[in-house]
């Protein structure tokens, strides 16, 4: 929903204040239209649903994953493609990627997106409208099947419970929109300490986080822990070079006291070695005897997409953990998620273009 727009037709016909906070509290609760809200006079429903529509973005495609995970397709307005991902585990947690832009100027070479052409930033109402789409989907389905007992997880459906900036582009290169949809996701659910930034490693952008009162999460592409691979990676790399942009985690850290996630995606033969494993150890050790620990690293099995990369194997991602855990940096390997429907960020996007 335009929230901007939504303000401005509600002040020219003359409506209370009031209205607009009804309003966003019915889609915020996972609506799907006007015509549910109840506590609205019948001819303002009646105008809303003629003049403004429900969302500021048109769902195109919708991918459904035997693991539960839904990928969808949106255009905005202007017809810009940008995807966004629902993540279910077993465990309840639900969780959703957005994006930030449509496409991305950077471009990372091992990415669907980075491939593709740079749309433009999305507006905060944009952001907003992909939590508010995985909210519906899960509300309703609780609707249609209250009570009936399942063991499959696409069946199980529970409240919308994190958010990650890890879809179509860089977060931080369109940080007043993203903060702005930030300030409205407690709303639908997701509180800001399970809302998490992702970055290349814009600096900038990571300095402005920390200035936030918002508790955000920062997450940190790193992917390479030597600048020449960085840079042939992800060529963000020339500008905010890899000790400069750990050192901008470890002042965030410092101000927020809030760990900084590590995302390192695992490419066979190109970032797996076990010597890379200990130089990405070194590059986030503690800098002084009694530190505490900043960095915990998140090794992700690689989605294929149409690059030359291949992702490394199990046994290898295992071993790069082991590598990084016996040097003292704490590490997870991320579940893979929506394989059977190219789930990785751009892929069903750079199909369509
Ligand atoms: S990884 Fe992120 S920053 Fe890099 S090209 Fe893809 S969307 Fe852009």
């Amino acid at each position: 929903m335009d929230l901007q727009l939504l303000h401005q037709t509600l002040a020219a016909r003359g409506e209370p204040r009031f209205r607009a906070r009804q309003i966003w509290a019915w889609a915020a609760k996972g609506a799907n239209g006007y015509e549910e809200m109840t506590n609205l006079p019948a001819p303002l429903r009646d105008a809303l649903s003629r003049e403004l529509p429900f969302s500021s973005l048109a769902l195109q495609s919708e991918a459904h994953a035997n693991d539960g995970t839904v990928k969808a397709l949106f255009a905005t307005i202007d017809g810009r493609p940008l995807e966004a991902v629902l993540m279910r585990y077993r465990d309840g947690r639900r969780s959703i990627c957005v994006s930030s832009q449509s496409g991305c100027p950077l471009t990372c070479t091992f990415c669907a997106t980075g491939s593709m052409k740079f749309g433009r930033n999305l507006t905060a109402s944009e952001i907003v409208d992909q939590a508010l789409h995985f909210r519906k989907i899960e509300s309703s389905a609780r609707r249609d099947i209250p009570s009936r007992p399942s063991t499959s997880i696409g069946a199980r459906r529970a409240p919308i419970t994190h958010c990650v900036f890890m879809g179509m582009g860089e977060p931080m290169l369109n940080l007043d929109a993203v903060l702005a949809a930030c300030e409205r996701l407690p709303d639908i659910g997701i509180t800001h300490r399970r809302t998490t930034i992702s970055t290349v490693g814009w600096i900038p952008g990571i300095e402005r986080l920390s200035e936030q009162d918002m508790p955000l999460r920062l997450a940190l592409s790193l992917h390479a822990a030597d600048d020449a691979l960085r840079s042939e990676l992800m060529p963000v790399n020339e500008r905010y070079p890899l000790a400069e942009v750990v050192e901008a985690c470890r002042a965030f850290y410092a101000r927020k006291r809030r760990r900084v996630f590590v995302e390192y995606v695992m490419l066979a033969g190109v970032n797996d070695r076990y010597e890379q494993a200990l130089a990405l150890a070194r590059a986030l050790a503690p800098t002084r005897e009694g530190e505490p620990k900043m960095f915990k690293v998140n090794l992700i099995p690689y989605n294929p997409t149409d690059s030359s990369y291949r992702g490394s194997s199990r046994e290898s991602i295992a071993a790069f953990r082991t590598a990084l855990e016996a040097h003292g940096i704490p590490a997870t390997v991320r579940l893979t998620r929506g394989r059977d429907i190219d789930a990785a960020c751009g892929q069903l996007a750079a199909r369509r273009g």
